[in-house]
């Protein structure tokens, strides 16, 4: 990759972290939920409202606060502006990719679903840092769970095989 698509990441990481999105809790709707990640020191409390039921159901609202190094907090407010009014389908789908870009060595990814999130791409050469990439999506993970929403994974519901 040329050191100018290199620096504009850097920037857009610096951006968010600066000017995070979404970044205040206004209000008590919903769930709340509260990860950190100790190897860093990273935290984020995040607040969740889910909008509609079933095949309808959508991200009404999701604001968080937090604290911690850069990358954190700059995936957390990437996340945002992405999750933000999104079909809950939609969302866990980008969740995935999220999560296959860590587990891709810093290979970008292909296409722009990701959105600014693409930016910390480079994240997954370090191991020690991919846990502060992925604290705010864990935690919006937990956030749906708990508002009752099927996340799809096994381990999370706990039920038996169909
Ligand atoms: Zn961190």
């Amino acid at each position: 990759m040329s050191s100018a698509m290199e620096s504009l990441y850097q920037q857009l990481i610096l951006d968010h972290a600066r000017t995070p999105s979404h970044r205040g809790i206004t209000h008590d709707d919903g769930v709340e939920v509260h990860h950190v990640n100790p190897t860093c020191g990273d935290e984020v409390t995040l607040r969740l409202l889910i909008t509609g039921d079933d095949g309808d159901a959508r991200v009404g609202r999701l604001e968080w606060d937090g604290q911690g190094c850069s990358i954190s907090q700059a995936s957390i407010s990437m996340m945002a502006d992405l999750l933000d009014g999104q079909d809950v389908a939609t969302a866990l789908d980008l969740g995935d990719r999220f999560r296959a870009m860590m587990d891709d060595r810093g290979r970008e990814p292909d296409g722009d679903e990701l959105g600014d999130a693409v930016a910390l791409h480079g994240v997954a050469q370090y191991p020690a840092r991919i846990k502060c990439a992925l604290l705010g999506w864990m935690a919006f993970k937990d956030a749906l769970g708990r508002s009752g929403v099927s996340t799809g994974s096994a381990e999370d519901e706990g039920e038996d095989a169909p």
